[in-house]
């Protein structure tokens, strides 16, 4: 693989051309003409403009990234995540068009991203998964009154297409179930072409634990230990940490192989999250996602594999850098998303950086792509960067994520940065304690 193209914007486009320079892999960066003061754009060996600033114009044409690789002759296509990165024809497309799609095959992200087929699919391979109907809700309101009572309120309806925290209503009596089950089925089928939902037990209490896991082409597959991504608002991943408080070496060796099992009975390639509900014990999956994750940087911080770093090996059909006991957990990595966004509307806050001052110092790694006199545009995700820091223990990382945020100072823009700082000097968060509802109910809004 000599030359890779990054399908992408923003932190994880940076992340990914740095990587591809630390092996010595050329990078084409693409861009919409609202991005074209992009960092990593002005970095990569090549730049090709895919069209207007719209995503569906630019990061989500498929025939523009393809005749993208084509001029540059690239090798190798990288999603990212978000954007294509889940779209199972778009892997195929890059495929088909003679190009290596840096992730699983088509059909095993089809299979996993439709949420019916891969809880059908983990129950057939011994994972367990939260209570709920087997399969799509049909249209007979009494079967479905039967089926709510059944599980028991309050129950939660979710699109099998859903992502990003969309496509999701809570349910807690007879009167609302008919009328939310019509109202989930409308906007799924609007926001995801695709209407089709079901009903799983909404948990009262859970966390938010996920299994990162790497699989190659040649029958390996290892898990990198779990992450907690409990501070959650709109179902929205808000801070994240590694290892999960409170999970023991034997309860992540015992649920990272069943992982690893459903890898290799899913021929999967690369690297991919398993997401669990943790509640009483006891983890629930609810769904899998099979590209990079936003959080990927604690796990890499705690096992020291970088993560994007294997994905390429694999997608050039090497076999994974590590065996699964090579992998060894040392301390702890809080990571906190960094949005452009007011922190007490969350409405986002583009504009010009007037000035960026980074944090620095040990065990603080900072995966962004502004800098001073880069102007945030209005038309994606307001994410602007991430503050990952490791410590020795969890209170170390923690007490090092307040003085971080403290010394992160942004002008121009409005950022959420009070609200992580919040959240950092929060008593219960301290404890590690805190559950997806959490945030919610600090906020007041829930
Ligand atoms: P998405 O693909 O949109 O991220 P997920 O299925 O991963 O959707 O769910 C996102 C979040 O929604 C979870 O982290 C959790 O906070 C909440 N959630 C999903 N299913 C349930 C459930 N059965 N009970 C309680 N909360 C849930």
């Amino acid at each position: 693989m000599k030359k890779v193209l990054i399908a992408n914007r923003g932190e994880i486009a940076l992340r990914i051309m740095r990587c591809c320079r630390d092996m010595g892999i050329g990078t084409v960066a693409v861009y919409s003409t609202a991005d074209r003061e992009l960092k990593h754009v002005r970095l990569a060996d090549e730049a090709v403009c895919i069209g207007p600033p719209q995503s569906t114009d630019s990061y989500l044409n498929i025939p523009a990234l393809i005749s993208a690789a084509e001029i540059t002759d690239a090798d190798a296509i990288h999603p990212g995540y978000g954007f294509l990165s889940e779209n199972a024809d778009f892997a195929e497309r890059v495929e088909s068009s003679g190009f290596t799609f840096i992730g699983p095959t088509g059909s095993v992200i089809r299979l996993m991203g439709d949420k019916v087929s891969a809880i059908r699919e983990m129950r057939a391979a011994g994972v367990p998964c939260v209570p709920g109907s087997d399969g799509p809700l049909g249209s007979d309101p009494s079967t479905n009154l039967k089926l709510a009572n059944d599980i028991g309120y309050p129950i939660i309806i979710k699109a099998a297409g859903g992502g990003g925290g969309r496509g999701m209503r809570v349910v807690r009596s007879d009167d609302e179930l008919i009328e939310s089950i019509e109202l989930t089925k409308a906007e799924a089928g609007a926001a995801f072409n695709n209407d089709v939902v079901y009903m799983e037990k909404f948990l009262e209490k859970p966390r938010h634990v996920e299994f990162q896991v790497l699989a190659d082409t040649h029958g390996n597959a290892i898990h990198l230990g779990e992450r907690d991504c409990s501070m959650q608002r709109r179902h929205q991943k808000v801070v994240e940490e590694a290892p999960a408080p409170g999970i023991t070496q034997e309860q992540r060796d015992l649920m990272g192989a069943r992982c690893v099992d459903a890898c290799k009975r899913l021929g999967y390639r690369g690297a991919g999250t398993f997401e669990f509900l943790y509640e009483n014990g006891e983890f629930y999956f609810i769904e899998m996602n099979t590209r990079v994750q936003v959080e990927h940087p604690v796990t890499e911080m705690i096992t020291g594999v970088d993560i994007v770093k294997e994905q390429l090996r694999v997608a050039a059909g090497e076999p994974l850098g590590y065996k699964q006991e090579d992998i060894r957990i040392k301390g702890h990595a809080v990571e906190c998303r960094i949005n452009a966004e007011d922190p007490e509307t969350f409405m986002p806050s583009p504009g010009l950086v007037e000035q960026f001052h980074p944090p620095g110092g040990l065990g603080v790694r900072v995966d962004s792509h502004i800098y001073n006199g880069y102007r945030v545009p209005p038309y994606y995700d307001s994410m602007i960067g991430k503050l990952i820091v490791h410590g020795n223990s969890r209170a170390t990382a923690v007490a090092r994520m307040r003085g971080a945020l403290s010394e992160a100072f942004i002008v121009g823009i409005k950022t959420n940065i009070p609200l992580l700082a919040a959240i950092m000097a929060d008593e219960n968060f301290a404890q590690g304690e805190t559950d997806i509802h959490y945030l919610e109910k600090k906020l007041g809004i829930s």
